[in-house]
Parts: structure tokens; C-alpha cells; sequence
């Protein structure tokens, strides 16, 4: 059936109103709707176990009351109805009609060697997001799905955008993105770096060239996105030159349940020592590892700094080993670029704990970095700002990055003309 679209976002009015993010995982779907003229956050929201018994809704009313709602959701499309559902409800609803929502922005994992920027959704999108689900096999397809459920509950007259994680990362130069491996596997399955979190470094990469009063097209920049997953891009002249992830998010350093890069031996020892499945293997990679694996505490950073204040040594060895590990990316990068002119923290963990961007600045100090110790001990809760003394060498800033923001404000700019037509799938 075709429920297609001729509408766009320019015929709903030069600036887009509110925007719904949504970000689709495989049993979960988290909605943000923001209204980008004053870019308040309208109302916001997850699913959770779609597909499964005692699936619920949670969301959070005007007056900040938590509401869970169970609502069978036995895919997608129920679970979309559910967000309507809470959008206009005639109690918490932050909308009375569902035609105030002028676009919908899908965040996308991966978007491969196609995507350099932000979509309209069309057919031939479609099909590249599932042509690459190969490469994000627990990403790529549950956004189809949730792109498919929007469509069918919202209709043909909303325009959907896809913001991909990897668009910002296209510019990576061959010698970067390349694997030392036989080049057969780049050529037959795409096996190359890709890179992740691009919306979050695209923003604080151009956030602190405005805050630097200088043009992105001169400046060397190190950006660090530290949360539960993590990664850190250089750019130079407003482009990627490298990041640390790789084909999937698993690669680059220590993350919050993330291994990281590290000797591939590793993993073929332990596989045979252990007789796993590449399945069983990459479970433990993805979800045993990073802060969790060494603390064997927690992957919450919180829970991982409360217990080394505690004397845990296993806390205090995956600290030490974070604090190592970005240090010596911002050291690689800042070869590759030439020099750096400004090294921004950002996300949870980056925003939000002192102590680490203490111990990688004292990192740093060999080139030229002076930290303000007294303001980076108060930054952290909402507090942002220049972490470094005005005679550093390099400016060091904390700007705080926030996703769903970042792709609603990408749809406000995007102007598109082209008509839609999407086919449910
Ligand atoms: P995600 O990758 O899931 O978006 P976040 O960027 O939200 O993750 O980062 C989550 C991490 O940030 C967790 O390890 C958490 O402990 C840490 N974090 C978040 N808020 C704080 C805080 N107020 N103080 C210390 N750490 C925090």
C-alpha cells in the first residue's frame, strides 16, 4: 500500500515548529517533542519492551509527574500509537492535535558510505538503511521498523528526516578509515571505519568554533564525547580527519560495558580457550567489558567513582586505564592534525566528572595545556564553560551536547522541496 507524502516541511511554514525525535531501538522507542523556536522540550518519553509481556509507556507530565503507563505493544506501530496517545492526551497531552507536529526526526545509526547529511526519508533511503543493516544489525533494522510505524500512525503528511550517526564522519581520508586487512573484506562487505555519536561532534565541534569567535574552516579541534559509549573525533577546518569508533561503536578506548580497540588476538584466544560463538564473543565485548569489566562494579561511572572513593583497586585501575587511554587518542590526534587549537569535553561522564578531565589534562600538560582546576572542579551539573587558564597553550572547553536537540535543530534548517513518497514496508 502506498501511503505516500507530498507534503514538505518548508509548505508547513518557513520554520518548523515541533519537532518529534524519535529514536527507535529493537524492543524500545524514546521520543522527545520540541518546539525549536525557544527550543523547549514539550514532552518526553520511552517505550519499552515492545514485543514482549509488560510492555509500558513512561513519560513525564507537564508538572513533572512520572507517569507509566502498561499498554500492549506487540511491535512498533502499537508502540507509536502509544506515543500519540501521550502527546494528545486530554490530561498530560503537551499537544491537542497530532497536525502540530511538523516533521519527525529519526535518529540512524547507520548510514555507511550514502549518507554525508541529514535525509528526507524517501524509498531509496529506505532501502540504503536496510541495504546496510548488515553493518548494524541490532540498529538499522529497528529504525526501519520505527520509520515504517510512524508512517502508518502519523500518515503520509508529516515529512521524516534521518540523522545519521555516521554522516558527520564521511570525510575521513582512505588512510583513516581503512583496516589492514585483505582489501576483499572492504570491497565485498564495506568492513572499514564509519565512526559514531557524529551528531554530538558535529555540534560541539561548531559550538566551540562560535565560542572561540573563529571560523571552523581554521581551527584544529579534539572533541571528546564520554558517556556510556564514548569516542573522540578530530577535526580540522570544520571536517573529520579521524574518530575512534569504528565499523560498529565498539571500537576506539574503554567505554561504560565497551571494550574498546584492542590486539584482535585477544579475541580469537579467548574464543577458542572458551569455545565461543562470534555471538557469544561479541556479548562479552559489548556488554561485559569497559568500566564493568575491570571494576566489576558497575558501568555507571557514578557507582564506579563512589566505589574507588571507597578503595576498591579494580574501580581506581578502569579509571586509571580511561584517563590513559583518551589521553593517548588526544596525543594521536593531536599529530594527526597538525596541532590543536581548542579540546572540548562532552556527555555524561564528560560533562559531569572533574576528576576525569583533571587526570587527562595532567596528560596533557606536555602540550601546553593549563586546566583551571578551581573551575573544573564546579563544572559538572549544568555548569559550562572554558576549563583551561587563559594562558594554556590549548583551549579547553566543556560544552554540553544534547542529541535529540542537535536533530531537531538539523530538521529546522533542512529545507526540502523533493515530495515524499513512502511505501510501507
Ligand atoms: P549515553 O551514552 O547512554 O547517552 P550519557 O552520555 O548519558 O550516556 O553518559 C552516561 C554516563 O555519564 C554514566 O556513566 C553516568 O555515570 C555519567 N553521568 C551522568 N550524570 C552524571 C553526574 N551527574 N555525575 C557523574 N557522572 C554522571
Amino acid at each position: 500500500s502506498l501511503v505516500g507524502s507530498e507534503m514538505c516541511i518548508r509548505d508547513r511554514g518557513t520554520i518548523v515548529m515541533k519537532i518529534l525525535v524519535i529514536n527507535a531501538g529493537s524492543s524500545s522507542l524514546k521520543y522527545q517533542l520540541i518546539d525549536t523556536d525557544n527550543e523547549a522540550v514539550l514532552a518526553k518519553g520511552n517505550c519499552e519492551r515492545i514485543g514482549q509481556n509488560g510492555a509500558f509507556i513512561g513519560f513525564k507530565t507537564p508538572d513533572g509527574k512520572k507517569i507509566n503507563r502498561k499498554t500492549q505493544m506487540l511491535n512498533h506501530t502499537q508502540a507509536f500509537e502509544a506515543v500519540k496517545n501521550a502527546l494528545i492526551d486530554p490530561e498530560y497531552g503537551a499537544i491537542s492535535d497530532l497536525s502540530e507536529v511538523s516533521a519527525v526526526g529519526h535518529r540512524v545509526a547507520q548510514g555507511g558510505a550514502y549518507f554525508d547529511k541529514s535525509v528526507l526519508v524517501n524509498n531509496s533511503v529506505i532501502n540504503k538503511i536496510r541495504e546496510l543493516a548488515p553493518l548494524a544489525p541490532l540498529h538499522n533494522p529497528a529504525h526501519l521498523q520505527g520509520i515504517e510505524a510512524c508512517t502508518r500512525v502519523f500518515g503520509p503528511k508529516v515529512p521524516q528526516v534521518a540523522v545519521f550517526d555516521t554522516a558527520f564522519h564521511q570525510t575521513m581520508p582512505e588512510k583513516a578509515f581503512m583496516y589492514a586487512i585483505p582489501y576483499k573484506y572492504y570491497e565485498k562487505f564495506g568492513v572499514r571505519k564509519y565512526g559514531f555519536h557524529g551528531t554530538s561532534h558535529r555540534y560541539v565541534s561548531e559550538k566551540m568554533a562560535d565560542l572561540m569567535g573563529r571560523k571552523k574552516e581554521e581551527l584544529k579541534l579534539i572533541t571528546c564525547h564520554i558517556g556510556n559509549g564514548s569516542s573522540i573525533t578530530a577535526v580540522k577546518g570544520g571536517k573529520v580527519i579521524d574518530t575512534t569508533m569504528g565499523l560498529t561503536p565498539l571500537g576506539g578506548f574503554m567505554m561504560g560495558t565497551r571494550s574498546g580497540s584492542l590486539d584482535p588476538s585477544v579475541i580469537t584466544f579467548i574464543a577458542e580457550k572458551e569455545h565461543l560463538t562470534p555471538e557469544e564473543m561479541s556479548k562479552i565485548l559489548n556488554k561485559e567489558s569497559g568500566l564493568l569489566g575491570i571494576s566489576g562494579v558497575s558501568s555507571d561511572d557514578r557507582d564506579v567513582c563512589a566505589a574507588e572513593a571507597d578503595g576498591n583497586m579494580r574501580a581506581h585501575l578502569a579509571h586509571e586505564m580511561l584517563y590513559y587511554q583518551i589521553a593517548k587518542y588526544i596525543g594521536s590526534y593531536y599529530v594527526a592534525l597538525g596541532g590543536c587549537d581548542g579540546i572540548v569535553f562532552t556527555a555524561g561522564i564528560g560533562e559531569n566528572q572533574p576528576m576525569l578531565r583533571e587526570k587527562v589534562c595532567d596528560y596533557l600538560e606536555c602540550l601546553g595545556v593549563k586546566l583551571d582546576k578551581e573551575f573544573n572542579k564546579q563544572a559538572t551539573c549544568g555548569v559550562t564553560g572554558t576549563l583551561s587558564t587563559p594562558d594554556s597553550a590549548i583551549r579547553v572547553e566543556l560544552i554540553a551536547t544534547d542529541e535529540e536537540m542537535v536533530i531537531a535543530r538539523d530538521l529546522s534548517l533542512i529545507h526540502i522541496s523533493e515530495p515524499t513518497r513512502l511505501r510501507c514496508i
